[in-house]
């Protein structure tokens, strides 16, 4: 039997960092009595299906959430972190089975959920929205990192014409390496800017050209351009930068909602209890978290030298060390440890949102760096690729609440002297500890009921519902 409730497919790009931004806004459309087909690569969908599975069985939102993988065009076996080679595959083979769901015929009509009725696409799978233009359904694009980034990658014209990069992304050396896109954005480094860092040449020309296309189809494309940050936090973007196109409704946070309620989007199980409990047992403020999100890899010697880090710091940590982050930990470290917790994957929103935790190690992804500010944690910014570098501009210059861990000597490490040096520069700053606090309070009155993020998604709501 059809239902006469409003139908989103959801399409987030196949990453941790966009799955679980993308769920929450899922959650967000369940709770105003939309259903939702929640659309994955089937590599991921067989993820998050894996640890949602594990928690109780969401009763009442099970049957308007419907979890669906779709194959992404790579070989079994493949490695989906290529993102080059991943973005290519999708774009051949994702369309025909969009259709199908678009067109809720086969085996995608079951479930009672009716056809689709609107697409919330990433704005990085924005080739995704001709289907639903076809049909004429209302269509968002939802830009899962800052609105400075997405400000630059769609600004990426004026700088070729600007002389700072050539028309393949490529930085153009200038004095200092500064550009600035507008007279109220902050100076920014040309060598860091998002696509700049993938390892090689020809990576991150074609990285350029897959973010400056998909972002310009989603602005052309999509009725309402979405970003998950909130005004207060990039006013220079949101006073000068077209605000009407861009509509912040972030933070979008999963820290009140675990796997047992609801699935959160994570493509591995949190060790929830092992990470709680550990934080529990100790003071306010006392523990460090360190974690690198769901991508950066790490040298085998630069483990160790964190490892080292930790020990000699004297100071409790609770460390995530992802499958796949690095090699194996020196022995040593491991069998002495006592005073630390390594897991493989926390339930980082409710980590730091424990008073438990004092600062966080943290790679600068975006999600991350909302969370942190969201809690109040202060950050040492260790960024490695992609927007991260971004990220700490904003976090150590702009915002002020956090440190750069920079690396020392010719091989471009960062040694066990400068973490522990870090973390005592970290902890004894007042300065950061009380900015956090206002931007805290702005992210929370942003998602209030008078806050403007909870309005731009009452847009959105009303856009979908047209
Ligand atoms: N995350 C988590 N547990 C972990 C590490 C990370 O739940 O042990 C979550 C984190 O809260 C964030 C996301 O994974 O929501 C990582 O996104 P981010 O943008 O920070 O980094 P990326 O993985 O995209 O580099």
């Amino acid at each position: 039997m059809a239902s006469a409730a409003p139908h989103a497919l959801l399409l987030p790009y196949p990453a941790q960092g966009h799955v679980i931004p993308f769920m929450e806004l899922a959650h967000r459309l369940l709770d105003s009595g939309f259903a939702v087909t929640f659309v994955n690569t089937e590599f991921n969908h067989r993820r998050v299906v894996d640890v949602a599975a594990a928690g109780a069985s969401p009763s009442g939102i099970g049957s308007r959430l419907r979890l669906v993988g779709v194959a992404d065009g790579m070989e079994e076996g493949e490695d989906r972190d290529n993102l080059v080679r991943l973005n290519a595959a999708m774009q051949e083979a994702l369309p025909p089975q969009l259709e199908v769901l678009l067109e809720g015929s086969g085996s995608s009509s079951g479930d009672g959920l009716g056809k689709v009725t609107c697409v919330v696409v990433d704005v990085g799978m924005s080739w995704a929205l001709d289907g639903a233009k076809r049909r004429s359904l209302p269509a968002a694009a939802l830009w899962a990192a800052s609105a400075a980034v997405l400000a630059v990658i769609t600004g990426a014209k004026k700088l070729i014409r600007d002389g700072v990069i050539d028309d393949d992304g490529a930085p153009i050396k200038l004095e200092n390496n500064s550009f600035q896109l507008a007279e109220s954005m902050t100076p920014m480094d040309a060598t860091f800017l998002a696509w700049n860092w993938m390892g090689n040449r020809d990576a991150e020309r074609l990285v350029f050209h897959y973010l400056t296309n998909t972002a310009s189809t989603a602005v052309a494309k999509s009725d309402v351009l979405l970003c998950n940050t909130f005004a207060d936090l990039e006013p220079d973007i949101f006073a000068q930068h077209s605000p009407a196109r861009i509509l912040p409704i972030g933070p979008l946070r999963t820290w009140k909602r675990s796997t047992a309620e609801a699935p959160v989007g994570h493509f591995w199980h949190a060790e929830d209890h092992a990470s709680l409990s550990f934080l529990d047992a100790h003071p306010h403020g006392s523990v460090v978290y360190v974690a690198f999100g769901s991508l950066t890899v790490m040298s085998s010697e630069q483990l160790e030298q964190l490892a080292l880090g930790l020990e000699v710091s004297g100071r409790p940590f609770l460390w995530v060390v992802r499958p796949g982050l690095a090699g194996k930990l020196p022995t040593s470290f491991v069998a002495t440890n006592g005073r630390g917790k390594i897991v493989r994957w926390a339930p980082q929103d409710q980590v730091l949102a424990h008073p438990a935790v004092g600062c966080f190690l943290t790679h600068c992804g975006w999600n991350s760096t909302l969370e942190s500010i969201c809690n109040g944690v202060p950050m040492l910014c260790w960024p490695y690729f992609t927007d991260q570098f971004t990220n700490q501009t904003y976090i150590c210059d702009i915002w002020r609440v956090g440190l750069r861990v920079t690396p020392t000597g010719s091989k471009e490490m960062v040694n066990v002297k400068r973490i522990t040096e870090m973390f005592d520069s970290l902890l004894g700053n007042s300065g950061i500890k009380e900015r956090l606090k206002s931007l805290k309070a702005m992210a929370e009155k942003s998602m209030s009921v008078e806050g403007q993020s909870f309005k731009n998604l009452d847009t959105l709501i009303k856009v979908l519902r047209k």
